[in-house]
């Protein structure tokens, strides 16, 4: 029973820190390349987790994105501070 209880808390936490699915449907609705803050490479930063390279903030444009909306999202530069639901809040 323990490992039952164990598996739920996992999946709970899980929930909670995953805010946008990392689905290929989604990432394709990444709208980063367009923004002057991005880093260079990668994208779908919300759900995939900061960017390696550094970042100077200049504006974020999340905010127009399909999955800011669809999501609740509420903060952007998810680039700089991690993914939805792990950055600072
Ligand atoms: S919310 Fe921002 S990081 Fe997430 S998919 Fe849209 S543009 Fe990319
Ligand atoms: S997460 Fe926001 S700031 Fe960073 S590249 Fe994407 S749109 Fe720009």
């Amino acid at each position: 029973m323990a490992r039952d209880r164990s598996r739920l808390t996992t999946s709970l936490k899980e929930d909670q820190m995953a805010k946008v699915p990392d689905t290929e449907e989604n990432m394709s609705r990444c709208i980063c390349g367009t923004c002057p803050t991005y880093p260079g490479e990668g994208g779908f930063f919300c759900a995939k987790g900061k960017s390696g390279l550094s970042v100077t903030r200049k504006g974020c444009v999340c905010g127009d994105c399909a999955n800011f909306q669809e999501f609740g999202l509420e903060d952007g530069y998810y680039c700089a501070d991690g993914a939805a639901g792990e950055g600072p809040q």
